[in-house]
């Protein structure tokens, strides 16, 4: 719920207005989940809402992983029984989240992991907010950063990704600043274009991998419908209408997108426009038969890139050795309880 729902789901039992600030600052800024604990709400007004069935927790912890750099991945049972995978990952001064937006995905990416689980269902907005909060709980530290980079397309699960990002953002919620929330997508292009026009200052990430059209579809499907022409004028358009730099994300896979060719047109594809290129070790996914670029090409597109004035990076992969990285989650408890 927004604060705004809240406020009339309280209206509507007869409490003050104010009721929704208190429990939205008992969830939100002291992470408490049980109304009993909310001691500034009467008593008859708690069991009120735990009779209400009102749902606090939508995702428990069932399992997780430590990696030595303090990158942790959770394994989330939803109350259904679905699963989901989250990834903290911690910095100096930041603390991210990377969260899933739903459990697999249908667009099938021939490199990515959960790809190649399929679709089950979309995530609901408890259950996306609920990741990140629930980590910041676990980990006793205020999230900075959260990114839509787990398991599943953002823009096909639309609706409820935007309406977690706005409670990620708000004050009364998690208070995370706009700037600091990114949504990487495969390139839904109709999707893109409402982005635009919405209120916020939040980052795009576009997972390019190929700059050009036969590579790309092999490697996303989804490029057969939205190919790089209309993906790119999507892009631009974006970044235009916000003036927020666009990242263009691109694998490194050996032999497959990183030749001289691969580079020329990568060059091409971001001249004249504010994008940014994060290159991304590829994470080996058994069973794909791809493997990660040689250091040396990783290095080459950088310094390339970097002399043709295109604004670019390394991803730092982090939690690899926990198959927390980019591409690498599924739904594998038995393996996480194994180790
Ligand atoms: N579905 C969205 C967001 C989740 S994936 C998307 O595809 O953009 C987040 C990022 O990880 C994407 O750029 C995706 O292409 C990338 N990725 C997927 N599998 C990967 C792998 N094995 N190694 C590195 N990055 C991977
Ligand atoms: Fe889905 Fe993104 Fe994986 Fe492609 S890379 S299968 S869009 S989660």
């Amino acid at each position: 719920m927004t604060l705004q729902e809240m406020e009339e789901f309280v209206t509507s039992l007869g409490q003050p207005r104010y009721r929704a600030e208190q429990i939205f600052k008992w969830l939100y800024k002291q992470g408490v989940d049980d109304f009993a604990l909310m001691s500034n709400l009467p008593l008859a007004f708690q069991r009120q809402l735990a009779e209400k069935g009102l749902v606090t927790a939508a995702v428990t912890e069932e399992g997780a992983r430590e990696a030595a750099d303090g990158t942790k991945k959770y394994y989330f049972r939803l109350l259904d029984g679905c699963h989901v995978e989250s990834v903290f990952i911690p910095e100096e001064r930041r603390k991210t989240v990377c969260f899933s937006t739903q459990v697999g995905c249908a667009i099938g990416c021939a490199f990515c992991a959960t790809g190649q689980q399929g679709f089950v269902r979309n995530l609901r907005v408890a259950e996306i907010v609920d990741q990140v909060r629930r980590i910041g709980i676990e980990r006793k530290t205020r999230i900075t950063h959260a990114v839509a980079m787990g398991q599943g397309e953002p823009l096909a699960n639309y609706e409820a990704t935007l309406k977690a990002i706005r409670l990620l953002n708000a004050d009364y919620g998690l208070g995370i600043a706009a700037r600091h929330l990114t949504i990487s997508t495969s390139g839904i292009v109709p999707a893109i274009y409402r982005l635009a026009e919405e209120d916020l200052q939040i980052n795009l990430a576009i997972s390019l991998h190929a700059a050009r059209d036969d590579l790309r579809s092999e490697l996303i499907p989804l490029n057969r419908t939205y190919p790089l022409p209309v993906l790119m004028e999507a892009g631009r358009h974006y970044a235009a209408r916000t003036k927020r730099r666009v990242t263009l994300e691109y694998i490194m896979i050996d032999g497959v997108n990183d030749g001289e060719e691969d580079l020329k047109e990568l060059l091409a594809l971001t001249n004249g426009w504010l994008c940014h290129v994060n290159l991304i070790p590829y994470n080996p996914v058994p069973g794909t038969g791809y493997h990660p670029s040689a250091s040396a090409t990783l290095r080459r597109f950088y310094q390339t890139l970097q002399r043709s004035n295109v604004a670019v990076s390394i991803r730092q992969e982090r939690g690899a050795e926990i198959e927390a990285a980019c591409g690498q989650l599924r739904q594998r408890l038995k393996q996480m309880k194994k180790r």
